[in-house]
């Protein structure tokens, strides 16, 4: 159902009680309002049980509250929990949680689809259709808030933005969510839990650096060869690796903060000493740590995970160079919730 009325948490928390004093109200019942939009999550004017109904009615006749709804919830036999989510213009995303011993982490998306075109990828077939709002950002981690606590009897503990969608081609949502997760006014998360994965857009890698952020940067490598990389990650035509190295140094100057290379290694395509070797080199530029990531097939054969004796080989020589390496096995594959197998299948 399209319509009208604008969506009331577009509105900051000063527009919100600029609103009321407006109405002829006090400001006060704007921070009444903001905090069960944000705060307690409300999905519609009729919960808010401290405001009276009249001005209940006069907000249903001005605003919507733009609210996703969960339209399937998947549970993988690890845990593993995916939703397929609705927006309000029944467009489709994925979020997945991820529980492990220690933590229950978020994995959520920043836009419908995706513009870039990883070849290994499942979301790059689903053309980008828009960006998701700030707000829809922060409804995903709500529920995935609840069903952690739920069916895990824990709250959530981390977020990474590894979901559908580049966040950094969505930036200024993707901030205003996280704003939102980290406030006290909104969920109180650390922004030391929130990884933003990106593949790599140099322009983007310094604002945030510039916006002094205080969450952490993930960087989706695959190749420091930049041959290899444009024949998997096209995109690296325009954002070559050199471009993309000088934005991690400033990064790093600016923040001090290590950077993680998400790295898939595949047969015949990168398993070879000579790219280990550029990994090497390429994470002297900045501190930085690897994370080797199981390949998860997405349906045709052309990527093929690499034989453990090629894993082996990263490790070794990336140990024996003194940077951290950790391999990350996949989670939920039997529902399609795997990185980079989110394509609204369903
Ligand atoms: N666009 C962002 C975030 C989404 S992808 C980015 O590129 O980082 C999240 C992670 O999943 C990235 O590291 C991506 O390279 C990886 N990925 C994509 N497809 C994959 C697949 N089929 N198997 C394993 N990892 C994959």
């Amino acid at each position: 159902m399209s319509t009208t009325k604008q969506d009331i948490r577009a509105l900051t928390k000063e527009q919100l009680r600029a609103f009321f004093v407006k109405e002829g109200d006090k400001a006060f019942r704007g921070n009444q309002v903001y905090e069960w939009l944000w705060q307690k999550s409300a999905h519609s004017f009729e919960e808010m049980t401290n405001i009276s109904k009249e001005t209940r009615q006069m907000l249903e006749a001005n605003f919507v509250i733009n609210h996703i709804q969960v339209d399937t919830m998947q549970r993988s036999s690890d845990g593993t929990i995916k939703n397929a989510v609705r927006l309000h213009d029944d467009l489709i995303v994925e979020s997945v949680l991820i529980p492990t011993a220690t933590r229950t982490t978020a994995c959520v998306s920043s836009q419908v689809g995706c513009s870039l075109d990883c070849r290994f990828c499942a979301t790059a077939r689903l053309k980008r259709m828009r960006n998701l709002n700030p707000d829809e950002i922060y409804d995903q981690v709500v529920a995935i808030d609840n069903e952690s606590r739920l069916y895990h009897n824990r709250p959530l503990s981390n977020i990474v933005f590894m979901g559908m969608g580049e966040p950094l081609m969505n930036y200024k949502n993707v901030l205003e969510a996280i704003d939102k997760i980290t406030s006290p006014e909104g969920l109180a998360m650390s922004p030391k839990r929130i990884v933003v994965s990106t593949s790599g857009v140099p322009k983007m890698i310094k604002k945030m650096a510039d916006d002094n952020v205080k969450f952490k940067l993930a960087v989706s490598l695959h190749s420091a060869i930049d041959e290899v990389r444009t024949s998997i990650m096209p995109f690296n035509a325009t954002f070559p690796l050199a471009s993309l190295r000088e934005a991690l140094e400033y990064w790093y100057t600016k923040t001090k903060n290590r950077i993680t290379y998400e790295y898939v290694v595949w047969k015949g395509i990168n398993d070879q000493r000579k790219d280990v070797d550029a990994l090497v080199k390429f994470c002297k530029f900045a501190p930085s740590k690897v994370n080797l990531i199981e390949y998860n097939p997405i349906d045709d054969g052309e990527f093929q995970q690499a034989k453990s004796e090629a894993i082996d080989m990263y490790q070794n020589v990336l140990e024996a160079n003194n940077i951290t390496v950790t391999i990350r096995r996949s989670r939920g594959k039997d529902i399609d919730a795997a990185c980079g197998q989110l394509a609204n299948k369903s």
